[in-house]
């Protein structure tokens, strides 16, 4: 099983995908925890090049073909494996981010991003995406009160997350079967057991 966990800034991926790794080991099932950009040695070498150094270091194109080279490295040496093992995969970003963030937020071509997804994948989709949905201004203050800016690419308009949330939700619009809105306004605990329900009624196992 691969589920991945999406939303933008402040959303609450992170916490949620812990309670979610902790709930189906409690049910004694095997399960891998990893994030994007990112998750394995090689794609977090990449990571480091994306959100480290100067804002505006690689443009639009630079940045995208840094994160599928990224994705193919995780999906080879960790995810591929994870699953074949029979592994429930749970990770904190994928490709809709890449769809988002870079198709929606910067404007690039959803074919080229498509095509490049189909090559760096070859068709793999996730069983399961949970989308956790927040305003942005509250999203937005919540990372700032993180304070955590390894965690940016580089300072980004306002305007831009509002490009981004709305390309998510377009996102879940279009792949009803895999997708399901997370309401991310409610208590973490309320969130961690709509997951939770979710995942179970949606991947009975
Ligand atoms: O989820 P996490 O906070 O670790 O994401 C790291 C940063 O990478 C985020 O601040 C997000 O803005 C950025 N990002 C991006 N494009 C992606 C994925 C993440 O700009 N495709």
């Amino acid at each position: 099983r691969f589920i991945t966990f999406e939303g933008g800034e402040g959303a609450g991926k992170s916490t949620q995908i812990s309670f979610l790794a902790a709930a189906l080991e409690a049910q004694g099932l095997p399960v891998l925890q990893t994030r994007e950009p990112g998750g394995s040695p090689g794609a977090e070498e990449i990571r480091g090049l994306l959100v480290r150094g100067e804002a505006g270091r690689w443009d639009g194109v630079s940045e995208t073909l840094l994160l599928y080279a990224a994705r193919r490295n995780h999906l080879q040496t960790v995810i591929l494996p994870a699953l074949e093992q029979g592994r429930w995969v749970l990770c904190d970003r994928f490709n809709d981010s890449t769809l988002a963030y870079q198709g929606y937020g910067r404007g690039l071509a959803m074919d080229w991003l498509d095509s490049l997804y189909q090559a760096v994948s070859e068709g793999l989709q996730p069983d399961l995406t949970l989308y956790i949905d927040v305003p942005v201004e509250v999203g937005l203050a919540r990372a700032g009160r993180r304070g955590d800016d390894e965690n940016r690419f580089e300072g980004l308009a306002d305007s831009f997350h509002l490009k981004i949330r709305r390309g998510f939700q377009e996102i879940v619009r279009n792949n009803p079967d895999r997708c399901a809105t997370i309401d991310g306004m409610g208590s973490v605990d309320e969130i961690r057991r709509v997951i939770l329900e979710t995942v179970l009624s949606r991947l009975p196992h």
